[in-house]
């Protein structure tokens, strides 16, 4: 590498502090706002746009250690300083983007794609960002910091990847889960993966303060998305999102949020890329909350010229469950900076949707049907144009929400009509009857 690239802590609100990476601070010292990771971009500057594009692309796939990571794949640009001995991967990223053709049909749409973050280790996005906080974390061990533990509060996804990546490399990890608020396999996971699991009775903004105080005294390290190493991570979606678009900037992406660290991520992603004359224009973001947690879409309404906390109802989309968003603040900032949109979705308008889009082929969790119902809502009013290419984020596998499925399709899911179930048809081993019965579903299908 012809120039050392480096990267520090900054505060988000612009004052002169910054910190080493490797220091346990998740807040600035002077006026306690949440801190970026701040890039050298004058050494990133000594290498062409191209040249940066024609490395990322020839590191898709590559077996060097850890490069063909979607996220280690674009290191110099996510987390420079680290020994690639340190580095804790399991080949995260370079997932799919699903063109949603059918989907897209749907709503008059021939350019709509769905980025699958979810096919991951893990089965959430969530693993772009953990990689890099957990392979800080063990080079700070190995620079001798003392770190007990990593510890996170979760609506169920970021617990499950901070556990499985800490197994990896043999840290311990304390997950805090806000009780029968997540599924059965969010919470499984954890377990697995011989975490420390607590069980609180509060909802997720109740565990974030608990684990603010226990993560105090600085042994034990804070691995929520305050924590802006994880925002590192995150943000290689938005590179290879224009990555597998040969480099052309899409005209929208649809991203669901709750704690609001994504968002902001997903604008940092492509804020750097424009620095980098990599992009020459901005994609429109738009940002979708269930109704049932849906602060930001409140003040959104009120051109955010101020932000309420709410408390929260229960909805399906449980990940983002969240009335009190630690990230608010640079989400907004990121909003402001692309053109944002706030959208919301009743339960059954996510249920809906994922249950559409899984008649497409794909297999939505509820945050994505979220996201897809947002879109509809989007389009159907003029304000997507039908010929946009749009990118909808796919946060999560399917298979973790098995409740959320069961439930639709069974139509026991209370308050939701379940307009597109599909129940297993319930017959004896009689060939008379099983060849009258398709004959009625096959004809049932054509009439659709
Ligand atoms: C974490 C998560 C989100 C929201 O991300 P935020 O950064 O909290 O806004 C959305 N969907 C899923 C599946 C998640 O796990
Ligand atoms: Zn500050």
């Amino acid at each position: 590498m012809s120039r050392e690239f480096r990267a520090h802590f900054r505060c988000s609100a612009g004052c002169d502090e910054t910190y080493p990476l490797d220091e346990v601070v998740y807040r600035c010292k002077k006026c306690g706002e949440l801190l970026e990771v701040s890039h050298d971009m004058e050494a990133l500057r000594s290498r062409s746009a191209s040249e940066w594009k024609g490395l990322f692309d020839s590191r898709v796939g590559a077996t060097q250690w850890p490069y063909g990571s979607g996220v280690w794949g674009k290191k110099e640009f996510v987390c420079p300083g680290i020994d690639d001995e340190a580095i804790v991967s399991m080949y995260e990223g370079n997932t799919n983007l699903f063109w949603a053709k059918r989907f897209g049909q749907m709503l008059g749409m021939k350019d709509l794609w769905v980025k699958m973050c979810g096919n991951s280790h893990t089965g959430s996005f969530k693993d772009l960002g953990m990689t890099v906080l957990v392979s800080m974390v063990n080079e700070m061990i190995r620079r001798g910091v003392r770190l007990d533990a990593v510890a996170c509060a979760s609506t169920g996804d970021t617990s499950a990847a901070l556990a499985a990546y800490c197994a990896y490399a043999g840290i311990p990890s304390i997950v805090f889960l806000p009780s029968n608020k997540i599924s059965v396999a969010q919470l499984v996971q954890p377990m697995a993966n011989n975490a420390i699991v607590l069980s609180l009775d509060t909802d997720f903004d109740g565990c974030m303060r608990v684990v603010q105080e226990v993560t105090k005294n600085n042994t034990i390290y804070l691995a929520n998305s305050m924590n802006s190493l994880r925002i590192e991570g995150q943000k290689s979606i938005s590179i290879e999102i224009l990555q597998q678009f040969d480099w052309e900037v899409p005209d929208v992406v649809v991203i669901p949020g709750g704690n609001l660290g994504n968002v902001s991520a997903l604008a940092r992603g492509f804020t750097m890329m424009h620095e980098l004359g990599m992009m020459d224009r901005r994609p429109r973001i738009v940002l979708a909350q269930a109704e049932r947690a849906n602060p930001l879409y409140r003040s959104f309404l009120k051109g955010f010229s101020d932000f309420e906390p709410i408390v929260p109802g229960k909805t399906l989309a449980s990940a983002i469950q969240i009335g009190d968003p630690v990230s608010v603040r640079k989400a907004i900032a990121a909003l402001k900076e692309y053109d944002g949109i706030v959208e919301q979705a009743s339960e059954e308008e996510l249920a809906d949707a994922a249950a559409l889009a899984d008649r497409t082929g794909l297999y939505a969790c509820p945050h994505t049907g979220v996201a897809l119902a947002a879109l509809i809502k989007l389009v159907e009013r003029g304000e997507i144009p039908r010929d946009a290419r749009t990118i909808v984020i796919s946060t999560a596998h399917g298979l973790k929400f098995s409740e959320f499925k069961i439930g639709y399709h069974q139509g026991s899911i209370g308050g939701i009509r379940s307009t597109y179930a599909n129940k297993p048809i319930e017959l004896p081993p009689d060939i008379d009857r099983v060849n009258e019965t398709l004959a009625r579903e096959l004809s049932a299908r054509k009439r659709a």
